[in-house]
């Protein structure tokens, strides 16, 4: 029987109470699919700042280094929030991106049918939305050399922060983009400000160059400004979407409200040998502790898991579709409850995926 060691690193506030939620699942996938999975639990953020002082200790980032695939919750809250620069839980995070190399960030926004009255946008708009936006996420604007700020003796300032990027680093994320579109609709929009731009030519440049290599994806250059009306007047015009990390950020955060809530999304960041998925919800500090966290876009960043670091597409498929029947019957945590309706806790959800998705098994 295949095992799979996982590295299990819940982090902060809900991400304690989703990430036991998608491990149940994990655990009926293991059984149905005749799998076996080995999870290891990690430190990472505000816990991990606690109890060794460093927000990513060394043990952590060898367990994930060690394992095939990590399962993320989030970090960070305002216990941390006044700690010095390095000793910020979300410096674990962006620590253990940069040094696996995970460069390219995945994020599905999907309209849910029986969703739809929960996205604050029409329905006429956002009715049959799926897309997924794939962010370049070690390059760009955020890391660019160099940057800084210049004080001047009369006051004034200067800031610079530079936005490059190679011909390599773009080619390696218009490939992931270009594979994953061919497993979708075959479409595939890259997002630049090539008008403008230097580094937004070399993006479209190299984009098409790699275009060659898949003729059968469909590929259209749209101006990043373009983009952000479009998603919200026509989302469902948008299959997959590649860009830049900063247009990615602000991007991927816009196509969210189409999903609805943030309990609802999923993500994932490939690149290096061990790819890390995680809800795209943070710590949520408003309602941790209560037991009433949607645990949704941590079981579909295990759907995500299962397709992309174990290639068990249909296992996935199997854990959307435990989701899906689940909310068909009415079911819903407090966040996306209807009027009338009284709300399911985190665990109760999860225990109800779990059983439809065993029966999905059977
Ligand atoms: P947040 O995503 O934690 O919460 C935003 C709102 O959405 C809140 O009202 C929250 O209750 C709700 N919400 C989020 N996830 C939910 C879920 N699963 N079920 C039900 N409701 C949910 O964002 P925030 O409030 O801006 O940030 C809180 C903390 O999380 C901060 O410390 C921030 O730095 C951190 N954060 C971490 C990550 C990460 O670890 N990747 C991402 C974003 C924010």
């Amino acid at each position: 029987m295949a095992t799979y060691k996982i590295a299990v690193l819940p982090g902060d506030g809900i991400g304690q109470e989703v990430i036991p939620e998608a491990l149940k699942i994990l655990q009926v996938v293991g059984k149905g699919a005749g799998v076996g999975f080995e999870f290891e639990q990690g430190l990472v953020g505000g816990a991990a700042i606690d109890e060794t002082g460093d927000p990513l200790p060394e043990a952590t980032f060898r367990l994930c280094e060690a394992s095939r695939a990590i399962l993320f919750g989030a970090v960070g809250g305002p216990k941390w929030e006044d700690a010095p620069h390095e000793r910020r839980p979300e410096r674990g995070l962006l620590r253990l991106r940069k040094e696996l190399d995970l460069f390219a960030n995945l994020r599905p926004a999907k309209c849910f049918p029986m969703l739809v009255d929960a996205s604050p946008l029409r329905r006429s708009v956002v009715e049959g939305t799926d897309l997924m936006v794939i962010r370049e996420l070690t390059g760009g604007l955020y890391f660019g050399e160099p940057r800084g700020v210049e004080r001047m003796a009369d006051g004034s300032a200067h800031a610079v922060n530079t936005m490059a990027y190679t011909s390599r680093e773009i080619e390696r994320v218009a490939r992931v983009a270009f594979d994953v579109a061919r497993k979708r609709r075959k479409r595939l929009a890259s997002v630049d400000k090539a008008n403008v731009l230097v580094v937004s030519q070399l993006w479209r440049e190299v984009v098409t160059r790699v275009g060659q290599d898949y003729p059968d994806v469909e590929l259209e250059h749209v101006l990043v400004d373009n983009c952000a009306m479009a998603l919200v007047a026509r989302p469902t015009r948008f299959d997959t979407i590649v860009t830049e990390n900063t247009f990615g950020d602000i991007l991927s955060d816009e196509a969210a409200i189409l999903a609805g809530s943030m309990g609802m999304l999923p993500s994932a960041s490939l690149g290096g040998r061990t790819a890390l998925y995680e809800p795209v919800h943070g710590t949520a500090p408003d309602i941790a502790g209560k037991g009433i966290a949607n645990p949704i876009a941590a079981i579909l960043s295990v759907a995500m898991l299962l397709r992309y670091s174990l290639d068990m597409a249909g296992d996935a498929e199997r854990v959307e579709t435990a989701v899906l029947r689940v909310l068909e019957k009415g079911y819903r945590t407090a966040d996306i409850r209807q009027d009338g309706t009284s709300p399911v806790g985190t665990g109760e959800m999860g225990d109800l995926i779990a059983r439809e998705l065993s029966a999905l098994y059977s």
